[in-house]
């Protein structure tokens, strides 16, 4: 094939006009020297905070610790059972088990792929200590309905928000529903770093102080001779932060850009491929376009060899996975879908003739024709 090749996601193309101010950030930092936790995270902390419209952003090391500072701030630990969609990355188990609960695995909405809400309340027991409600794919959960059970049972609503920066849900944000939320900037999310952070965002500021101090050796709040609470490193650099203040003044432009995307995409692809739907009362950011098809292989095979990429959220879900056998048990939404997902490029800057070109390949293999 002559066409240029569509990158899965095109950084390059979203931090070209950036350099210059990433390369200043950089020059400051090494000349004060305050590596971590200098003046650039503090303002990075409150400039995101209010960008949730929450109170209190801590920055630390990735997003996989934000969850797991968030659940050993809540005092969440052995004994303790955590309600986790079975359709997310990773991450969001490990940050579980690495504070000694046990993950209970649910299943998902079949139109979303989200964490179903029923699943929520028909898992609920005396162990359960939290939910982890995922927004996937740059889609809110339904905050509403996971708020409401959290309430009713008294269980903890957490938010793992590491693909939504920016997403609402009945006109709420990403990051001001649950009693704290865990987000990543990881360089591929939609805020990303240019290397590895996250970030916590809570209302509360025992809560936060906690998350902060526990990620900080469990310093003392008025000595750092002095350590009061068992810690551990996990703090943000101060060049991030600088990179993730810079590209927070034009995240809201970027998600636009892959809004528009998306709405192309529903309207260019084939009958054959089924977009992962929206829910109406869902402001999505759209960190990834997933669809669903058949025979995947041979669509997977085609995207590559007209040098169009592509990825799998998720291939294997969390319950089936290898490490996690002791917590299999049959939930068929998203032991269905697994086999039919399929992530289409997904970039701020996908130019309109980049989609139409994907649905193009797409229209061919699967010998669908326009939506
Ligand atoms: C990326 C991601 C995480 C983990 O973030 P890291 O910064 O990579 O540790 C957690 N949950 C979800 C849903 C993610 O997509």
């Amino acid at each position: 094939m002559s066409e240029a090749p569509v990158p899965f996601l095109d950084l390059p193309a979203l931090h070209g006009p950036l350099y210059p101010e990433f390369e200043a950030a950089y020059a400051t930092v090494l000349r004060h020297g305050k590596f971590i936790n200098g003046p650039e995270v503090t303002a990075f902390e409150s400039e995101f905070a209010a960008y949730c419209e929450n109170v209190h952003a801590v920055g630390v090391g990735n997003g996989t610790d934000a969850l797991e500072l968030i659940l050993l701030g809540l005092g969440i630990g052995p004994g303790d059972e955590v309600i986790i969609p079975a359709n997310t990355f990773i991450a969001t188990a490990e940050a579980a088990l690495y504070v000694g609960a046990r993950p209970r695995f649910v299943d998902v909405l079949p139109d979303t792929l989200l964490i179903d809400p029923a699943a929520v309340e028909a898992a609920v027991n005396e162990k359960t200590a939290a939910v982890v409600g995922v927004h996937l794919f740059g889609q809110m959960c339904d905050t509403e309905a996971l708020a409401a059970i959290a309430a009713k049972h008294g269980i903890a609503l957490v938010e793992d928000a590491a693909q939504a920066h920016g997403a609402r849900f009945a006109g709420k944000r990403a990051g001001s529903v649950g009693v704290a939320s865990g987000f990543s900037f990881y360089p591929g999310k939609n805020l990303g770093a240019l290397g590895d952070a996250g970030g916590v965002v809570t209302g509360d500021a025992d809560l936060a102080d906690r998350i902060r101090r526990t990620g900080d050796h469990g310093r003392s709040a008025d000595s750092r001779f002095h350590h009061n609470l068992v810690g551990r490193n996990s703090r943000m650099d101060s060049v991030q932060a600088a990179a993730l203040s810079i590209k927070l003044r034009g995240l809201d432009t970027a998600n636009a850009g892959r809004v528009r995307a998306w709405e192309q995409y529903k309207v260019e692809l084939p009958d054959t491929v089924r977009l992962v739907a929206r829910d109406p009362r869902a402001e999505a950011v759209y960190h990834l376009c997933v669809v669903e098809v058949e025979n995947r292989d041979k669509v997977c095979q085609a995207l590559t060899e007209a040098g169009v990429g592509w990825g799998l959220h998720y291939k294997t879900p969390c319950h089936v996975d290898e490490a996690y056998t002791e917590y299999r048990e049959s939930l068929p939404v998203v032991e269905a879908a697994a086999d039919r997902i399929l992530s289409l490029p997904m970039s701020p800057t996908i130019s309109e003739s980049q989609v139409s070109r994907v649905c193009e390949v797409l229209r061919d293999v699967t010998g669908g024709s326009s939506g």
